[in-house]
Formats: C-alpha cells, sequence, structure tokens
C-alpha cells in the first residue's frame, strides 16, 4: 500500500495532468457536432480547466445510434454473463489502478477534498462495479406454477438503450450507480454528466473500453440540462431514463418520458432528511459529531445530508454546544489538504443561492450560532463556513427547502409524537436518523419514518448490498443491491404448450 499523499504529491499530479475534455461516443473521443464548448472552472480557485465539447441534439442522435447499433449487435447485450462479469470486474480493477487521477479530477472540478474523493468517492466506484459484477451472473429467471402440459418461463431482458443524467455532487459515483448495472444487465448507455462537473466522467469512458465494454456501448455526452439533458430524455430510441438530480427536474423528466415513448423512467431526487435525537441517546458526543458530518460533509453537497436537527428540548442548549463545537473544527481548507474536512462549494451560483438561504433564515427569526459567511480559504475560490442556526421553526424556509449547502437547522420537540410529525411532514422522504438507547422506541420510529433508509445510532450507513432511494418527491425506484436491475430490465413470460 501506498503512503497517502500529501497536499504538495496532489498538486504534483495536478500540474501533470492531461485532461480530456471531449465527449466520447462510439468508443471515440469526438468534438461536439456545432464545434461549441464551455469553460470548465475550479471552484477550488476560480481558473479554468479546459474548455469541454458542450454536447447538442445532433450529439444525441450520434451516441444513441452508437448505443442503438451497439445493442443490436449483441456484442454487449448477448454476451455470456460470465463474460459480461469478467469485464465490469476488470473495470473495477482499472478504476483502483487510475484512482489518484479520478480523485484528482473529481476535486478539481467540483471542490470536494481530494482525501474523501479517494477515499469515499473512488472506492465506493470501485466496490459498486466489483460488487455489481460478481451479481450478475446470481439472478435468475422462474418457472411459474403450472399444470403438466404447459411450461412458464419468468425472463429477464436488457431495456436496450438506457440514457443516464447525473448530478455533480458524487460526480463519478452517481455514474457508476446508473453504469454498473445498465451494464451488468447488458445494455448500451449514453451518460450526461453534470456541466458542473463533466470531467471524471469523460475519463471513465476510455477506462471502460480498456476494460473490454465494447465501442458504443458506453458514450459520455458532456453538456446543459435543456441542450443535451432534454433531446435524451425525449428521444423515441431511448427506452430507459434514469436520472439522479433535483425533484424539479425530475418531475421534468418523467413529464418527457410521457411525452415521447413512455421510456422506463427512475428518478433519484432531493431530500430534506431530519436526524432525531433523543434525550436518552447513548453517547451524546458521538450524536453530535455525526449531526455535524452529516450536514457538513462534502460541503453539505449531499443528498442525504442531515439538514434538520430535531432534537429533545431537554437537552437542546447543551446538544447544540457540543454540534457547534463539533462543526467549528471542519472548516474548510484547501481540497488537497489531507484530511481536509470540507472544500470548496461546486461554483459560484450554488455559493451565492446557499448564502441567499442564510440571509433569509437571519431574515425570519432563526438564530445563526456558527459561521454564516464565505470563507476566504483560497483566493479566488468558492467556500463556505459551516453554518448552524438554532431556533428554528418548522415553518421557516430553511426548515423547509433543500438548500444543498453547510447550513444546520436545530429544531426542539417535546414529544416522540411531535417529532415524527414534524420530521415526516415534508415534501421529502430520502433518509432520516433516529438516536435513543430505548430499543423499543427504536424500532417504532424508525417505522414510522417516511424514508427509504433510516439509521438507528448512526448516519449515513449501508453499502452496495441495500437498495438506495426516497419515498415521496424524493424519488422512485433504487439503486444499488439487486433491486436496481429491475430499472434495467423488462420482464418476459414465456408460455410454451408442452400437451402436443
Ligand atoms: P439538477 O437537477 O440541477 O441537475 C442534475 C442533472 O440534470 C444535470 O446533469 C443537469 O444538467 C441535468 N438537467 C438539468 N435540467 C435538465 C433538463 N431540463 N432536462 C434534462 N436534464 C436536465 O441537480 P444538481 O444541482 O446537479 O444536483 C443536486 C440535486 O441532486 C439535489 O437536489 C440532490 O438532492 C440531488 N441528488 C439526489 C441523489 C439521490 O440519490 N436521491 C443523489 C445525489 C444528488
Amino acid at each position: 500500500m501506498n503512503a497517502p499523499r500529501t497536499r504538495d504529491s496532489w498538486q504534483t499530479l495536478a500540474d501533470g495532468l492531461q485532461i480530456r475534455t471531449q465527449a466520447f461516443i462510439d468508443g471515440k473521443y469526438v468534438d461536439a457536432a456545432s464545434g461549441k464548448t464551455f469553460d470548465c472552472i475550479s471552484p477550488i480557485d476560480g481558473g479554468s480547466l479546459g474548455r469541454v465539447a458542450e454536447c447538442g441534439a445532433e450529439d444525441i442522435e450520434r451516441a444513441v445510434l452508437a448505443s442503438r447499433r451497439s445493442f443490436d449487435s449483441g456484442a454487449w447485450s448477448e454476451a455470456k454473463p460470465t463474460y459480461r462479469k469478467k469485464v465490469l470486474l476488470k473495470f473495477a480493477q482499472l478504476i483502483e489502478q487510475y484512482g489518484d487521477e479520478l480523485a484528482l479530477l473529481e476535486s478539481l472540478d467540483m471542490g470536494k477534498p481530494v482525501s474523501d474523493a479517494r477515499a469515499v468517492d473512488v472506492a465506493a466506484t470501485i466496490r459498486c462495479m466489483a460488487w455489481t459484477g460478481e451479481a450478475l451472473d446470481k439472478v435468475y429467471g422462474e418457472v411459474a406454477a403450472t399444470g403438466p402440459d404447459e411450461l412458464g418461463l419468468v425472463t429477464r431482458e436488457p431495456l436496450g438503450v438506457v440514457g443516464a443524467i447525473v448530478p455533480w455532487n458524487f460526480p463519478l459515483l452517481m455514474a457508476a450507480w446508473k453504469l454498473a448495472p445498465a451494464l451488468a444487465m447488458g445494455n448500451s448507455v449514453v451518460l450526461k454528466p453534470s456541466e458542473k462537473s463533466p470531467l471524471s466522467a469523460i475519463r471513465l469512458a476510455v477506462i471502460a473500453m480498456e476494460a473490454g465494454i465494447p465501442a458504443g456501448v458506453f458514450n459520455v455526452v458532456p453538456g446543459f440540462g435543456k441542450e443535451a439533458g432534454e433531446p435524451l430524455a425525449l428521444h423515441m430510441d431511448v427506452d430507459g431514463l434514469v436520472f439522479t438530480g433535483s425533484t424539479a427536474v425530475g418531475k421534468q423528466l418523467l413529464q418527457c418520458a410521457g411525452r415521447s415513448n413512455l421510456k422506463r423512467a427512475y428518478m433519484e431526487c432531493g431530500g430534506k432528511s431530519p436526524n432525531l435525537v433523543f434525550a436518552d441517546a447513548h453517547d451524546l458526543d458521538k450524536a453530535a459529531e455525526a449531526a455535524a458530518s452529516g450536514i457538513f460533509y462534502n460541503q453539505g453537497e449531499v443528498c442525504t445530508a442531515a439538514s434538520r436537527l430535531l432534537v429533545e428540548r431537554s437537552i437542546k442548549d447543551e446538544f447544540v454546544a457540543r454540534v457547534v463545537e463539533a462543526g467549528r473544527k471542519m472548516q474548510p481548507r484547501h481540497p488537497f489538504e489531507p484530511g481536509a474536512p470540507m472544500g470548496a462549494m461546486v461554483d459560484e451560483t450554488q455559493t451565492s443561492r446557499v448564502l441567499s438561504y442564510i440571509e433569509k433564515g437571519v431574515a425570519e427569526g432563526a438564530k445563526l450560532v456558527l459561521g454564516g459567511k464565505r470563507a476566504d480559504t483560497v483566493p479566488g475560490g468558492s467556500y463556505i463556513e459551516p453554518t448552524v442556526f438554532d431556533e428554528v421553526a418548522h415553518e421557516h424556509t430553511i426548515s423547509r427547502e433543500e438548500i444543498f449547502g453547510p447550513v444546520l437547522s436545530v429544531i426542539a420537540f417535546d414529544t416522540e409524537e411531535q417529532a415524527l410529525r414534524m420530521a415526516n411532514d415534508t415534501e421529502y422522504g430520502l433518509a432520516a436518523g433516529v438516536w435513543t438507547k430505548d430499543i423499543s422506541r427504536a424500532h417504532r420510529v424508525a417505522r414510522k419514518l417516511r424514508a427509504g433508509s433510516v439509521w438507528v445510532n448512526y448516519w449515513d450507513g449501508g453499502d452496495m448490498t441495500a437498495p438506495f432511494g426516497g419515498y415521496k418527491q424524493s424519488g422512485n425506484g433504487r439503486d444499488k443491491s439487486l433491486h436496481a436491475f429491475d430499472k434495467y430490465t423488462e420482464m418476459k413470460a414465456t408460455w410454451i404448450n408442452l400437451g402436443g
């Protein structure tokens, strides 16, 4: 095992990095048909990382055609599961091999600490690819219950061409959550990364080829939502559309599916996750540290961020003091500094959005007890201090809307019933946490929380073995686990008459 890199060694690697900026269609890097490009800015210091191909409808057409051709050729779609497994395992191994470079691209492009990008994003991407590769030949069909003169077979078939549209907060990992099960089931994929973070996906495409994915099976089309995402969502020859991003865009994409060919459409959307701390929690220091890292990790740009902290009134003041202490230690640092607890916000637009929520919190009467300002971590960069609001009312805007930044709202409760009512009174339902040493309460509350993931006495548990997704307007369908395969397959019932 190599020694962890220092800030200087990340910088040296960055200085020598050859950044790919073209689209990847039919096994080749190509410019956008229009020749257009957009500037890719690093939020670390506001510098340009290069000009990226700005794909539009014509490029989507080329990518979908290449996907369809590759799918129809059967080179991947009809390959034996054992072969596809071998290729995905090789893909995982290559992601490990290029792990430092991928982590660096992630950090440069969207500002997260490079040590997190390496230890979490890249590591989880490898695990996703390897786990899915290992799982794909354990997926069996079924035999229906029949009389002696019939045979009923239930089999899975790939959808065909899958369009995947992903966000910027975990660019590589969100792409992998779609790509791995889609490829495992034999589909061809057109991936549109976020315009704010296209670089790791562009690099991943050629790594997939090196692993043995045939040309045309995995295409990457960088570009903007309206110009590149929408033509993909509306395309009549795309069979499945999978998305991770905001609820507002998820709703538009469901309409695109309806307005076009009723493509299978699965949306993983936003959240406003409640973290419930009861007075009888085992270890309030641990709970406070988890409450702080649950909101400040990845600069709060996490769909499952623990953005609403609901605390039993009898311990509220003492608990908030501990959260503030833990949060104060999580100030943003240069993303190349090993162990930086926070890095840069993804861009200036997101920074202004978060700062305007902070202003609104103050204006609506919540009490600012930590942070609240830009941080001048690196000249030209986009950084925000870890921010905590106490005495937030459930009705306040900062308690109701997804901020997607390092801003915590603390709300006091008096009874379990009141806590549950506030926790569930939201349009979202992605994740929730509960801290208590009363096992009956833990189960009771976990059952009643309307969320796709519930964590008891910690935050952010889970791995590839369990499904991930949301209730209500946090989305439909599930990523990860064997359940993810449902999104990428059609089910066929074949009846055979044995009666002669
Ligand atoms: P976003 O919805 O603005 O963009 C997501 C993607 O959709 C981008 O690639 C974007 O270019 C594309 N897009 C935007 N408008 C489009 C349109 N009209 N047609 C087609 N494509 C379009 O979201 P974001 O700001 O990139 O990401 C943040 C959001 O993602 C947050 O709401 C967060 O909660 C959510 N998220 C959810 C999960 C989950 O698993 N549920 C995981 C990560 C992030």
